[in-house]
């Protein structure tokens, strides 16, 4: 499952791609009508609050509407009616760019604080923007809020890699 969200959804395209799925945000101020025909041309589900989003043609078929108001309702809503898995593969992608993580390099490793490097890996990197990604304490955060999405969702709570 890949996905578009729209300009509103932003902080949720983050949250889609922390669980480890693809997730487009809209360009800001991209029309409607542009999102539909590039979700379409992606293969992606459009992601929306906007019901009015509905009314283009062929928006139904791609489209999830949600109903909630705040990011754990989206995520309960998201799990169990769409099926969305948030423990799919937790922090596998950059956040900011949303591509697929590698193996940290001798210079991505040497920019990580000392005292991160001494925990032990995994250390990753963003082949894109060239971030580093460690398990600290933010990934920790980030990580027990994904556990939170699933078991609000229904999902069984295991311990993510
Ligand atoms: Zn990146």
């Amino acid at each position: 499952m890949k996905f578009l969200c729209d300009e509103m959804l932003g902080g949720l395209a983050r949250w889609l791609r922390a669980a480890g799925y693809d997730a487009d945000m809209a360009v800001p101020g991209e029309a409607d009508r542009g999102m539909v025909r590039r979700a379409r041309a992606q293969s992606r589900r459009l992601i929306t609050r906007d019901r009015a989003l509905l009314q283009i043609k062929h928006a139904r078929d791609i489209a999830i509407l949600l109903h909630a108001q705040n990011l754990d309702g989206w995520a309960e809503e998201l799990g169990k009616r769409h099926g969305l898995n948030w423990l799919l593969a937790p922090l596998s992608r950059c956040l900011v760019c949303n591509v697929n993580l590698v193996e940290a390099d001798t210079e991505a490793l040497s920019r990580m604080p000392e005292d991160s490097r001494a925990l032990g890996g995994p250390f990753r990197m963003c082949p894109s923007c060239k971030r580093g990604y460690w398990p600290g304490s933010h990934v920790k955060r980030m990580k027990a809020r994904l556990q939170g999405f699933a078991a609000l969702a229904g999902q069984n709570p295991v311990e993510p890699p």
